[in-house]
C-alpha cells in the first residue's frame, strides 16, 4: 500500500465479524479494511461467505459477533430504523440479477432510490435522468425493465446505487448474468466510476473482473480471508 492511500480515510472496516446460520458460520473472524478511493475485488469458491460479506456492508443483515463501521458508523449501534436510513443513504447496491421493480420505468427505478429518502418527486426524476444520460442510456429511460437488455438493466441498477452518492458502492457479481460484451461494458462502467473517486466492493467469480476494475484483491475461503494482494490494473 502506498502512502497516498495510508493517508486515505477509512472507509469500510470489519472488525472480527462472524456470521453463523444455524450450526454454521458463513463468516468466520474476518477484519479488512477499505480506503477511499480504492477498488476491492472479493473472491473465492462458491459458498465461502462473499455475499455473506456484502450484506453485512449493506446492514442488510447484522453480524452474530464483531463490527461493522462504514463511513465512521458503527453498524451494531444503529436501531432497525437507523439502519433502514443507513441502507438508503450510505451504500448503493447492485446484484447479479439487477433487482429492478418490473412495473416501473428505467427511469422511475432510479428516481424512486432518493425518494425513499424523502427528497421530492422532480429532484429526484432529475437527478435520475442526469445519471441515467451519464451511464450511456438516457435514451431508454421510458422503457420497462422487461425491455431491457441485461447490459442496459446493469446500468439502470448501478445508477440507481449512485443515486444517494454512496460511501461505497457494492457489487455482488455484477457480470455473473451477462455475456461477456456487455460484461465488459459493465467493467468499463466501474472502472470509469473509481476513477472519478467512487469507492468499490465487487465480488466477482471472474478473474477478469477482478484485475481490470480492482485495486486489490481479498481471497476468501470457508468465511476466512486467506489472502489480500494489490493488483496491477490491466485497464
Ligand atoms: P458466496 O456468496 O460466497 O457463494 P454466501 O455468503 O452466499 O456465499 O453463503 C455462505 C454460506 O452461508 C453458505 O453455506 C450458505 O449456504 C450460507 N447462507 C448464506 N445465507 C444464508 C441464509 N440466509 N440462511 C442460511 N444460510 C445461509
Ligand atoms: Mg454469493
Amino acid at each position: 500500500m502506498n502512502s497516498e492511500q495510508d493517508r486515505a480515510q477509512v472507509v469500510v472496516r470489519l472488525d472480527g465479524v462472524r456470521k453463523e446460520y444455524g450450526d454454521s458460520a458463513a463468516l468466520d473472524g474476518v477484519s479488512l479494511e477499505i480506503r477511499a478511493g480504492e477498488a476491492v475485488a472479493v473472491m473465492g469458491p462458491s459458498g465461502c461467505g462473499k455475499s455473506t460479506l456484502l450484506n453485512m456492508v449493506a446492514g442488510l443483515d447484522r453480524p452474530t459477533a464483531g463490527s461493522v463501521v462504514v463511513h465512521g458508523e458503527d453498524l451494531g449501534t444503529l436501531s432497525e430504523t437507523g439502519l433502514a436510513l443507513y441502507r438508503r443513504r450510505r451504500v448503493g447496491m447492485v446484484f447479479q440479477f439487477f433487482n429492478l421493480i418490473d412495473d416501473l420505468s428505467a427511469l422511475d427505478n432510479v428516481a424512486l432510490a432518493a425518494q425513499l429518502t424523502g427528497s421530492p418527486a422532480r429532484q429526484a426524476r432529475r437527478r435520475a435522468l442526469e445519471l441515467l444520460d451519464e451511464l450511456g442510456i438516457a435514451g431508454r429511460r421510458n422503457a420497462y425493465p422487461a425491455a431491457l437488455s441485461g447490459g442496459e438493466r446493469q446500468r439502470v441498477a448501478v445508477a440507481r446505487a449512485l443515486m444517494n452518492r454512496p460511501a461505497v458502492l457494492l457489487a455482488d457479481e455484477p457480470t455473473g448474468a451477462l455475456d461477456s460484451r456487455a460484461g465488459e461494458q459493465v467493467m468499463d462502467l466501474l472502472i470509469d466510476l473509481n476513477q472519478i473517486g467512487q469507492t468499490l466492493l465487487m465480488v466477482t467469480h471472474d478473474p477478469q473482473l477482478a484485475t481490470r476494475c480492482a485495486s486489490r484483491l481479498i481471497e476468501f475461503a470457508d468465511g476466512k480471508v486467506v489472502r489480500e494482494s494489490a493488483l496491477e490494473r490491466t485497464a
